[in-house]
């Protein structure tokens, strides 16, 4: 079996403001591989985000280890994390952050020719991410020209696009209807069957319903956590 696609170990991050700090993250540890998808909740200023930012290396722990596909973050300069941030993790807001002035497929191509892939094979690579959530059709329309659900999806294949395995979504579905939500989550949860693993914070039970297990996060600790259902031996005392 391959390794985790995101393994954070024992991951503190305080922030320093004048005389005083916060602990947003305290002796953090989780491991998602390929083919899960792990849902965070937790209360408004918990440290959901700063865990995020810290998985995705947007944000640097004070302690303790991020590895993505078995890469320590903490032994790479600045440039180095900057160009696994771009190879190896997509990520999805709430607010889609597409380009406004390119197309679905330009926004999806976009981060294979930062990653120095010619214009013809981004282009084709991004057309067949898009048709994997279901936009084929889209691929010469605008934002604007795009519902909501449709622009999250783009986000989605944008974030998956040319073999990256982790996608790391913050309220995806915030700004969409509950119905528009599960037509994103269900394309979400098809990525992650085909082989990524992806780390969803919401805040709706309802929607941590499309992950293998939630982790609930409290004062930057996580304070629970649904059993993880990949092997129901465990569950009844086997081994495997
Ligand atoms: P959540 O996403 O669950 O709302 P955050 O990760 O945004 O929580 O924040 C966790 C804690 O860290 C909060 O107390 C917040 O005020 C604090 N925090 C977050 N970012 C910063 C920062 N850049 N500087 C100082 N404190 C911060």
């Amino acid at each position: 079996m391959s390794g985790p696609v995101l393994r954070l170990t024992d991951v503190e991050r305080v922030y320093q403001a004048g005389e005083v700090s916060v602990r947003a993250l305290a002796g953090v540890s989780l491991s998602v591989r390929p083919g899960e998808l792990v849902a965070v909740m937790g209360p408004s200023g918990s440290g959901k985000s700063t865990l995020l930012a810290v998985a995705g290396g947007l944000d640097t722990p004070t302690a303790g280890s991020v590895e993505v596909e078995g890469v320590q973050l903490g032994g790479l300069d600045p440039t180095a994390v900057a160009h696994l941030r771009r190879d190896r993790i997509g990520y999805v807001f709430q607010d889609y952050n597409l380009v406004t002035d390119l197309t679905a497929a330009e926004n999806v191509a976009l981060p294979l020719e930062l990653a120095g892939a010619g214009v013809r094979s981004a282009r084709s690579a991004a057309v067949a991410a898009l048709d994997e959530v279901g936009l084929a059709a889209e691929a010469d329309r605008f934002p604007d020209q795009l519902s909501g659900g449709q622009q999250q999806r783009v986000a989605i294949a944008r974030a998956l696009v040319g073999g990256r395995r982790l996608v790391l979504a913050d309220e995806p579905t915030g700004a969409l209807d509950s119905q528009t939500s599960i037509a994103v989550l269900k394309v979400l949860r098809a990525r992650i069957d085909a082989g990524a693993a992806g780390v969803l914070v919401t805040h709706e039970a309802r929607y941590a319903g499309w992950a293998d297990r939630t982790i609930f996060v409290r004062d930057g600790r996580l304070v629970d956590a649904t059993p993880e259902r990949d092997d129901p031996r465990r569950l009844l005392g086997e081994s495997s």
